[in-house]
């Protein structure tokens, strides 16, 4: 999953940025609300954490502006302490959720989870696809019921594909989410790892939707 994050303290923005990549997610950053904006309106994320006190454009005409321009990715609001008017400010804005400052990294992760969760449709944190189960929470993988080892990036692509299931992806959908923004990379490596993912799930489970991408299905039936 990839997640912008739009706050201006730098202390702030990097311990929080490594905080997310250590729990798997693709961080892009932006130190300023124009910047914050811009790749807001332009790249597809999961979810957005958004300062509201930043420079050159504030937090909540940010988020205006996004949601005026059709923009429908959850967004987490950093607010002051105590400050309800912000986090009412925040929400007619647009805002999904708030965490106060000082926050714990614990409370930050718990809630974008939950966020990318309900924003594609998942009420549990624990998704499931026939034999498949993820839960988000600890990040571990099992098939019928025993753990499974994936790498860092197999466990991104079977996230993005159970918070997805049913649906068919592109490849450059795929890709736009399991990467940041510096990433450059040719379709065959996509495909490379998800044929080890087939390996290690089944390979009934990640269909190939031909010329339009895959598509993760609980439909289907597992052959012995
Ligand atoms: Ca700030």
């Amino acid at each position: 999953m990839r997640i912008l994050l739009v706050e201006d303290d730098d202390f702030v923005r990097s311990r929080l940025k490594e905080v997310l990549e250590r729990n798997g997610y693709k961080v892009d950053t932006a130190t300023d609300g124009e910047e914050g904006y811009a790749l807001g309106d332009t790249e597809p994320y999961d979810a957005v954490v958004l300062d509201i006190g930043l420079p050159r454009m504030d937090g909540i005409s940010v988020l205006k502006s996004w949601r005026k321009e059709g923009r429908k990715m959850p967004v987490l609001i950093l607010t002051a302490r105590d400050d309800w008017s912000e986090k009412v400010a925040g929400f007619d804005a647009g805002a999904d959720d708030y965490v106060t400052k000082p926050y714990s990294s614990e409370e930050v992760l718990a809630r974008l989870r939950a966020l990318i969760r309900r924003a594609s449709g998942n009420a549990s944190p624990r998704l499931t696809c026939g034999a498949v189960e993820l839960d988000t929470r600890s990040g571990r993988a099992f098939v019928d019921g025993s753990p499974i080892n994936l790498t860092a990036q197999e466990y991104r692509i079977l996230d993005y594909f159970m918070h997805h299931k049913g649906k068919v992806i592109s490849r450059t959908e795929l890709t736009e989410h399991i990467y940041d923004q510096d990433f450059d990379l040719d379709s065959n490596t996509i495909e490379v790892f998800i044929g080890r993912l087939r390996k290690k799930i089944g390979r009934e489970y990640i269909r190939t939707a031909r010329g339009l991408g895959y598509r993760m299905d609980e439909s289907a039936k597992r052959r012995s």
